[in-house]
C-alpha cells in the first residue's frame, strides 16, 4: 500500500516538474516495457506462423530484461541507448522484410528521433548529447531509406500469410505504439525542460540572497546596504521620518586577531553581528560595511540614535568572549552618529558617520560620538 502512495506520488511530483526521473528509473522502464512489447509481438507472430520473427522476439525479450536489470544496474545507460537503437532499427526493417511494408513496422524508426534527442540529453557527457542524439537521429534515417529503396526489390519470406485481421491489426498496434513512443519521448523532454527551469529560478532566488548578504556574519553587505540606504534616505525626503547611520568599529581589532588567531577574530565579528540585529528594530537596517566595520540605519533622529548605539556599545563591552584557552576577553568598539537631512548625498552623510567615528577613535575608542 505504501510503496503504491509513492509511486503515485512520484508520478506526480515527475507531472509537475518537482522531480525528475533518474537515470536508473529511465532507463528499468524504457527496457521493460521494450520487452513486454517485444513479447506482445512474440506472440502475434508464433500465432501466425511468422517463426522466424518469433524466435527473434524471443531473444529480444531476454536481450531488454538483461539491459533494463544486468545493465541498468552496472548504470550502462549509453550502451543501453545503442543497444535500443540497434535493436529497434533491426527489427523494424527485419519484420518489414520478412512480413511486407505495409504491416507498420518502419513507423518505429521515425518515432525514434524524438527518443534520440531526449536519451542523449541524460548521458553523463553533457558536451556531447547533441551530437549522438544527431549521430542516432542520421542512423535511423539512413536505414529508413535505405530500407525503402531495397523494400520494392525484396520479396517477404512470409508472403504466404494472407490474414488481413493479423496484418491490419498488427499495423494498429504499431501504429498506435509508435504514437505512443513518440508523445512520452517529447512529454517526458518537456517535463525535465520545466524542472530545469524550476531549478534555475530557485538557483536565481538563492544567489540573490547570497548577493545581498555577507557569508560570515549574515548581515547586509555594502553593496545591498548602499541599495537600501538609498532607497530608505529618498523616502524620508520631505516627510517627518527622521534617519540616522551608525559607523562603528571594533577597536584594536588587529591585536585581537594577532593574540587570539584569526577564528577568534571571526567569531567576535559575529558576536557584534548578532548584538546589533538584536537590538536594532525592525525596519532598520545592519550592514557589514567592510573588514571590522559596520554600519547601521536607524530610524529615529540623533538622540533616539544616540541611546541605542550607547546600548550596542556597552553591551558589548560587557560580552565575555571565549579565547582558545578556557579564558574569556571583551571588546569595545567606537560609533560615529551622522543624522540624515533633506537631500544630502548618501556620501555626505557617510563620510560625516566615519569623520565622528574618527573623531572618537582618536579621542580614546570605546564611545559614541553624535
Ligand atoms: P582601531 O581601534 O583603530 O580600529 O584598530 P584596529 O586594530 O581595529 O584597526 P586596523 O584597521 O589596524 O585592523 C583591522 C583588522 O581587522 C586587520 C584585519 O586583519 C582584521 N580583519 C578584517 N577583516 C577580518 C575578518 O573577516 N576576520 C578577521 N578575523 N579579521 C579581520
Ligand atoms: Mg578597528
Ligand atoms: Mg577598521
Amino acid at each position: 500500500m505504501k510503496s503504491i502512495e509513492l509511486i503515485i506520488h512520484t508520478i506526480r511530483q515527475v507531472l509537475s516538474g518537482k522531480q525528475l526521473i533518474d537515470n536508473t528509473h529511465k532507463y528499468r522502464i524504457m527496457s521493460l516495457a521494450a520487452a513486454f512489447i517485444h513479447l506482445i509481438f512474440c506472440i502475434v507472430m508464433g500465432q501466425i506462423g511468422a517463426n522466424i520473427l518469433c524466435y527473434y522476439n524471443i531473444f529480444v525479450v531476454y536481450l531488454y530484461c538483461f539491459m533494463g536489470i544486468m545493465l541498468t544496474n552496472r548504470k550502462k545507460f549509453r550502451l543501453i541507448m545503442v543497444l535500443f537503437f540497434i535493436e529497434v532499427e533491426f527489427h523494424s526493417v527485419f519484420a518489414s522484410l520478412l512480413l511486407g511494408w505495409e504491416w507498420g513496422f518502419m513507423l518505429y524508426t521515425i518515432a525514434l528521433i524524438p527518443a534520440a534527442f531526449y536519451l542523449a540529453n541524460s548521458l553523463a557527457n553533457r558536451s556531447k548529447h547533441i551530437a549522438y542524439a544527431i549521430g542516432l537521429s542520421a542512423f535511423v534515417i539512413v536505414i529508413y531509406f535505405l530500407a525503402s529503396v531495397m523494400q520494392p526489390h525484396v520479396r517477404p519470406v512470409y508472403d504466404w500469410i494472407d490474414s488481413p485481421v493479423a496484418r491490419e491489426g498488427m499495423r494498429f498496434l504499431n501504429i498506435v505504439i509508435a504514437f505512443f513512443l513518440q508523445l512520452a519521448f517529447s512529454a517526458l523532454f518537456a517535463l525535465e525542460t520545466k524542472y530545469m527551469e524550476q531549478l534555475l529560478e530557485k538557483e536565481n532566488v538563492k544567489l540573490g540572497i547570497e548577493a545581498s548578504y555577507d557569508p560570515l556574519t549574515r548581515l547586509l553587505n555594502r553593496r545591498s546596504m548602499t541599495r537600501f540606504m538609498s532607497d530608505e534616505l529618498e523616502l524620508s525626503n520631505d516627510t517627518p521620518r527622521k534617519c540616522c547611520l551608525v559607523m562603528l568599529d571594533i577597536d584594536d581589532f588587529k591585536h585581537i586577531n594577532d593574540t587570539y588567531g584569526h577564528d577568534i577574530g571571526d567569531k567576535v565579528l559575529v558576536t557584534l553581528a548578532d548584538l546589533l540585529t538584536e537590538e536594532v528594530r525592525a525596519g532598520d537596517y545592519t550592514c557589514r560595511w567592510g573588514g571590522e566595520e559596520f554600519l547601521l540605519l536607524i530610524h529615529g533622529d540623533k538622540q533616539e540614535t544616540y541611546f541605542v548605539a550607547d546600548r550596542i556599545r556597552r553591551k558589548l563591552e560587557e560580552t565575555s568572549l571565549k579565547n582558545k584557552y578556557d579564558g574569556t576577553f571583551n571588546v569595545t568598539a567606537t560609533f560615529g552618529v551622522a543624522e540624515y537631512r533633506d537631500f544630502m548625498p548618501l556620501r555626505s552623510i557617510i563620510d560625516e558617520a566615519d569623520e565622528k567615528l574618527y573623531y572618537g577613535k582618536n579621542h580614546g575608542k570605546n564611545q559614541v560620538v553624535m
